[in-house]
């Protein structure tokens, strides 16, 4: 068995050496969509969400639940499938509310993230009837009392606390620790404070708290110690103002499959046992059991994406280093560009042949940093017109596009039962100057 074989079960290889994602032939699917060209197995993301929904179910009954944190793929198709999967979405934006109102997403079911909602935000996400609101800081707090009161609304809000935990994940995406721009953080008694701000407001109703430690995280003992560190808190909150919270997001965070080389989380294992300290922590601190929340992006949807493009140039300096450009690059997936997050690249038509060459897949845009993948082992017969593909892409891609250098976004297509569909068009050259005055 090779590398990329064992990162996902949705990917296979034909006897002449092509990649087929969720049993789809990736050359098929390039000549008939063109490249770059986002792929989502849909089956994929329904059973993630089915391994989070049943575990949940299983380990805390009624108060387990599931949020899809949005931000990860947003486009109107994944939150109708949310919907039909009954699990609730994450939003930070305007936009991503705007998104998932027009997909026609119960937005009771919606909780409303982001570290700075602006007085705007907050009156759209009022408008369109955000269930929940999840908050910040002190000053998005009166905030939002101050505009729930104008228009006579009183939001269910819970308050995002910072545990002080740090995750040893990159340094970019860590937001547990006391210092993060996230969250009222324990250590400093802000988290105390904000809640006893919260308790004197009239125009909102606090039903508890949040807390998001980090990202690709594969260290169960992180949930414990989250777990643990919230649960005393509200004990504390409790035992000094009499108030119980109904609810507990331990927020997102669990890691994936880039590379051979990340571990597979057992996820409902893991959530068993997070379940197994929250039911002990519960009986020894005496509180009834809260709602649970999980609000997993990554690990619903990245091993359901692959990204294809077509080879350009090849450049071999010899005695230094080979380049495989591909005419994506980080207008679509900008993640190594932003924090050197790895994926694993394949030559989807050359399966079957030994790699022997050491490249970097670069992208197309005047950037140096334009960087796919670096180091990447692939075969030497390489040239242009081959396909290669990303793996593991579809988290933080799709989501995280730009237009640089004007290049037009690519499309998504969704993959289910052996049929396709487009569930984002490419953008077009006309797009790319829809705006322009
Ligand atoms: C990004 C984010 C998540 C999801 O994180 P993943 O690593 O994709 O699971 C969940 N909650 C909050 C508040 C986030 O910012």
């Amino acid at each position: 068995m090779k590398n990329y074989e064992m990162i996902c079960d949705n990917l296979q290889v034909t006897k002449d050496g092509i990649l087929c994602f969720a049993g789809q032939r990736t050359d098929i699917l390039a000549k008939q969509y063109g490249t770059p060209l986002y792929l989502m197995d849909e089956d994929r993301i329904r059973r993630c969400c089915r391994i989070y929904s049943t575990a949940m179910k299983q380990t805390f009954g009624d108060k387990g639940r599931t949020l899809y944190a949005s931000k990860a793929a947003c486009f109107k198709r994944m939150y109708s499938i949310m919907q039909e999967e009954d699990i609730f979405i994450d939003v930070v934006s305007c936009g991503e509310i705007h998104t998932a109102v027009r997909a026609g997403y119960k937005m009771q079911n919606a909780y409303f993230h982001s570290n700075n909602k602006t007085d705007d935000d907050i009156r759209f996400a009022l408008q369109n009837k955000v269930g929940h609101f999840v908050v910040d800081n002190e000053e998005e707090l009166t905030a939002i009392d101050r505009i729930a009161k104008e228009v006579s609304a009183k939001p269910k809000i819970l308050l995002r606390i910072t545990p002080g935990i740090d995750t040893h994940t990159y340094e970019a995406i860590a937001t547990g620790q006391v210092d993060s721009k996230f969250g009222s953080a324990l250590e400093t008694g802000q988290a105390e404070h904000i809640t006893a701000l919260a308790l004197s407001l009239s125009h909102i109703s606090l039903c508890g708290f949040h807390c998001h430690i980090g990202s690709q995280l594969f260290d169960s003992n992180v949930f414990f110690r989250a777990a643990d560190c919230m649960l005393r808190f509200i004990a504390d909150i409790r035992d000094r103002y009499g108030y119980v919270a109904e609810q507990l997001d331990l927020g997102g965070g669990y890691g994936v499959r880039y590379t051979n080389e990340d571990p597979a989380i057992d996820l409902a294992d893991n959530i068993r046992q997070v379940g197994q300290v929250i039911h002990r922590l519960t009986k020894e601190l005496s509180l009834p059991m809260p709602m649970i929340l999980l609000e997993p992006g990554r690990s619903l949807v990245a091993d359901a994406g692959l990204t294809l493009y077509t080879v350009g140039t090849v450049k071999r300096i010899p005695g230094y280093k080979n380049y495989v450009s591909v005419d994506g690059g980080m207008t679509d997936n900008p993640r190594f560009a932003l924090y050197r997050a790895v994926h694993t690249f394949v030559a989807a038509n050359r399966m079957n042949e030994e790699c022997n060459m050491t490249a970097d897949v670069v992208g197309r845009c005047c950037e140096s940093g334009d960087i796919l993948g670096q180091k990447v082992s692939l075969p030497e017969t390489v040239c242009r017109g081959d396909l290669i593909a990303g793996l593991t892409t579809g988290a933080y891609t799709y989501s995280m596009a730009s237009n640089y250098n004007r290049i037009p976004r690519p499309a998504v297509v969704m993959l289910s039962g052996g049929q396709t569909y487009v569930a984002v068009r490419r953008e077009s050259l006309d797009d790319l100057i829809r705006l322009d005055e």
